[in-house]
């Protein structure tokens, strides 16, 4: 007994969410090339370096300034939290990633998004605009997973009272203030996952999406000691002792064995499954039914068809191709509730 592709194009079921969480490793692996005009992307081992922080920390006074740079923050955030010269570093790391533009052509990120549908999320602990450009994009096109900035994000403003969200520039539609730039820059030892409230309601957002989650995709999060609290937090909300066929899949270029060693905690049973390249993942294997595909491969022990997304399409013929998959999902809405009405009527 096989599942077709046109089995499963045809018939999404409801059957939880896939939640993907996002950290350097996939802006670095989706913009091998840097942005559209070829600006690289730094990592926290590299972000001194390329945005030109050595002597603004010399200046601080930091004397060893090659370490990863959330360390030194955290170091001056702790001397004082009213520093000038955090204000200035902030500002620095804003302007470079508020600048990176996404290439015109399809990305990685534009794959990814496409690939999952509204009852998903994506949530990113990266600063870089390239998910919220490409969201932006597509919006209109295709119905799309939510995303969260579990680490804020340069192009996201909100209104701290009404917990509004927009872009740059755009009021707070209950008071009309202006709204502010969401935070990016935390001390380690003080990430504020409960205080913020921006952050806080990010937060709330993926942790109840992971308790309703059939799959979970980790891409290119090393989960750095530095950040020991975000990890917990998010094992807790998957907590895999009361799960029994949920699939763990990472995107990483690290060996399995390491992996498996480092996210033991999310795996429920033994299902792991390892690529080191997004292309071979189950989200473009099995776009917008990876959760359908894992009930015949688990539940009923069927072997179901590769349905892979055209990497190499541009937007007009991705969006085409795409066309079944909403249509689908469309009849499949729109079933529910006349089943949900015409159950009103009778009783
Ligand atoms: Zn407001």
């Amino acid at each position: 007994m096989r599942i077709t592709r046109v089995q499963l194009v045809e018939k999404p079921g409801n059957w939880g969410r896939h939640i993907v969480i996002l950290g350097a490793g996939a802006s670095v692996q989706a913009f091998p090339k840097g942005d559209a005009n070829g600006k690289g992307l730094p990592t926290m081992d590299n972000l001194i370096a390329m945005l030109g922080l050595e002597p603004v920390l010399k200046r601080a006074g930091v004397k060893n300034r090659r370490r990863n740079f959330e360390k030194i923050y955290s170091e001056l955030y702790e001397t004082d939290p009213g520093l000038p010269i955090l204000r200035e570093i902030e500002d620095i790391i804003y302007a470079y990633f508020g600048s990176l533009e996404l290439p015109e052509i399809p990305t990685l990120y534009d794959h990814l998004l496409i690939s999952l549908r509204p009852k998903d999320i994506v949530a990113t602990f990266n600063w870089d605009p390239f998910l919220f450009d490409a969201w932006n994009r597509l919006k209109d096109r295709v119905p799309m997973p939510e995303i969260v900035h579990l680490h804020g994000n340069v192009r996201l403003t909100y209104c701290p009272e009404h917990l509004t969200y927009g872009t740059h520039g755009m009021c707070c539609p209950a008071c009309d203030k202006e709204l502010i730039s969401s935070r990016i820059l935390y001390p380690v030892a003080m990430k504020d996952y409960v205080h913020d409230p921006f952050i806080k309601t990010e937060w709330e957002v993926l942790k109840r999406g992971l308790r309703q989650a059939r799959t979970l995709t980790i891409f290119g999060y090393g989960a750095p000691t530095t950040d020991k609290e975000a990890v917990d937090i998010l094992e807790s909300a998957w907590d895999k002792n009361n799960r029994f066929a949920e699939r763990t899949e990472i995107i990483d270029k690290k060996e399995k064995e390491v992996l498996w060693k480092q996210w033991e905690r999310f795996i429920v049973r033994t299902y792991l499954d390892c690529t080191k390249n997004f292309y071979q993942s189950r989200l473009v294997n099995y776009p917008r039914r990876t959760c359908e595909a894992l009930l015949e491969q688990t539940a009923y022990g069927l072997w179901v068809e590769d349905n892979p997304l055209p990497s190499n399409a541009g937007f007009d013929e991705l969006v085409s191709w795409v066309k079944p998959f909403v249509e689908a999902e469309d009849s499949m809405r729109k079933a529910k509730d006349e089943k949900k009405n015409n159950g009103g009527i009778q009783t």
